[in-house]
């Protein structure tokens, strides 16, 4: 009996022991191992080719297969030496909680479902705004990254500025609804986009701001704003890692101005940081703000954050009813995200904050700034370019013409030292580097850069 053969192993020790042993295997290696599988990894991944079988299969089974030709095939996100995307790495202390939370399967929708999930929502919310110094109003909500988080956002907009004009959205949707406008910088995130679409903006009808060189929004260049608009900004540009100059937008259209909302991913985080701090400066000012834990707060994935000054405008937007949904005078997660159930993220975001604290993270996020300005320094005497200022961790980087950047890059992924993906900027094709692991060392820098240069030196040997 099924039954039978489930309960066994849900008190068989073995088999998560084996989980755990297979996982510290796994840590042993992945800091040295080639940044991206190998062709016999990927050619491995065939025996996962098979229909489902009739019968019972032992956990200890599945766990060898996927021990054996799954991690393999992983790419080595969690070592220091993974610079593609902007994909951070996860502390001890989160993977740790959640493999400790996994075993209580929470579902984090109502308090009534797991009260220790909002417990840590309610703690983590006052945490975080105290980090950035977001005002007491502020609610959070929990997602899966900040693609969902903006969406929360710009929904909240919605409500509350079709709310302003007497039109309930959530009765009546768009057709003939007052018309809000939707202003952003060219330079903006794909996924800010994807939410407008979502919403019903009409991507023909977002209206794009030029930037400068860094792809920061030219602030005299924002046309005039009405409190019937929404003004997306930026705190961490996705290819230069710059930030939209906060201080001077926010403090021009002031409240009762635009609802701005920051697309903060990775960058939100420098606002926690003392010497990083003025890159966030002004963001207090904002309406809402978007942010992910699995990038550079290294939470495991998927983590992300809505954070709502209007904390009712986040719940009216969001909110639904039912027969079975019980409120209650504790927090119901429910309320502030899109979906109903909910795995409690919440705990590995909670147990990385509490593992650092703020003098630690602090320390993890500008050490990915320092280690950012020596890849590019260190690129730089090796004679790459550095097309752009190294505002926080994102650098990119050109040598003679996209083909040969392009084909170096090839090469780097293929030696298998680091990682890093490609770009387009300003026209031409640039390799993007992004720092944003707590386990990169000065060490993993410089057998980066040594990788670049020995890649080169093949690309142009061969021509
Ligand atoms: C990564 C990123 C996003 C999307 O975040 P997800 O967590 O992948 O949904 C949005 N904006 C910026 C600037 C990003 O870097």
């Amino acid at each position: 009996m099924i039954q039978d053969q489930l309960f066994s192993e849900m008190r068989d020790e073995t088999v998560f022991e084996l989980s755990k042993k297979y996982g510290l295997e796994y840590v042993e290696e992945i800091f040295e191992r080639k940044v991206f599988p190998d062709k016999k990894a990927l050619d491995g991944l065939s025996v996962f080719e098979e229909p489902l079988q009739e019968n019972f299969c032992t956990s200890a089974e599945i766990l060898d297969k996927l021990h054996k030709y799954g991690a393999p095939a992983s790419v080595a996100q969690l070592g220091g030496r993974y610079f593609g995307f902007v994909d951070g790495s996860v502390v001890p202390a989160g993977l740790a909680a959640r493999l400790l939370s996994d075993f209580w399967d929470q579902n984090t929708a109502m308090y009534a479902m797991s009260p220790v999930a909002s417990k840590l929502e309610e703690v983590v919310e006052s945490w975080l705004r105290e980090l950035f110094g977001l005002p007491e109003s502020t609610k959070a909500g929990f997602v899966s990254g900040s693609s969902m988080a903006t969406f929360c956002g710009l929904a909240a907009a919605r409500y509350r500025i079709l709310e302003r004009k007497n039109w309930d959205v959530n009765k009546k949707g768009l057709h003939g609804a007052p018309r809000i406008r939707l202003v952003t910088g060219d330079q903006v995130h794909a996924t800010v986009i994807k939410a407008a679409a979502l919403l019903g903006f009409g991507t023909d009808n977002i209206e794009f701001v030029e930037t400068d060189e860094q792809g920061r929004i030219i602030p005299e260049k924002i046309p005039g704003l009405d409190e019937n608009t929404i003004l997306v900004l930026q705190a961490g540009n996705v290819n230069t890692g710059s930030f939209d100059d906060f201080k001077t937008i926010c403090r021009t259209f002031g409240p009762g101005g635009p609802w701005i909302h920051i697309d903060g991913a990775f960058g939100l985080p420098c606002g926690a940081v003392k010497e990083l701090r003025h890159l966030t400066e002004g963001i207090e000012l904002a309406d809402s703000w978007s942010f992910d834990g699995h990038k550079t707060l290294n939470t495991p994935y998927d983590n992300g954050i809505i954070l709502c000054r209007d904390g009712e405008a986040l719940v009216g937007a969001l909110r639904m009813s039912g027969a079975y949904i019980r409120r209650s005078e504790q927090r119901d997660g429910i309320l502030y995200t899109p979906a109903m159930s909910r795995r409690a993220r919440i705990i590995e975001l909670w147990a990385t904050l509490k593992s650092l604290g703020r003098e630690g993270l602090s320390e993890m996020i500008y050490g990915m700034h320092q280690q950012a300005k020596q890849f590019a320094r260190e690129l730089k005497a090796a004679h790459f370019e550095i097309p752009n200022e190294v505002h926080f961790n994102q650098i990119l980087v050109f040598y003679q013409d996209s083909e040969t950047t392009m084909a170096i890059l090839k090469k780097i992924q293929e030696l298998g030292v680091c990682w890093c993906g490609n770009t387009k900027w300003k026209g031409k094709d640039v390799i993007r580097i992004s720092v944003c692991s707590w386990a990169t060392t000065g060490r993993d820098i410089s057998l980066s850069v040594a990788s670049f240069i020995e890649a080169r030196e093949i690309i142009l040997n061969d021509e």
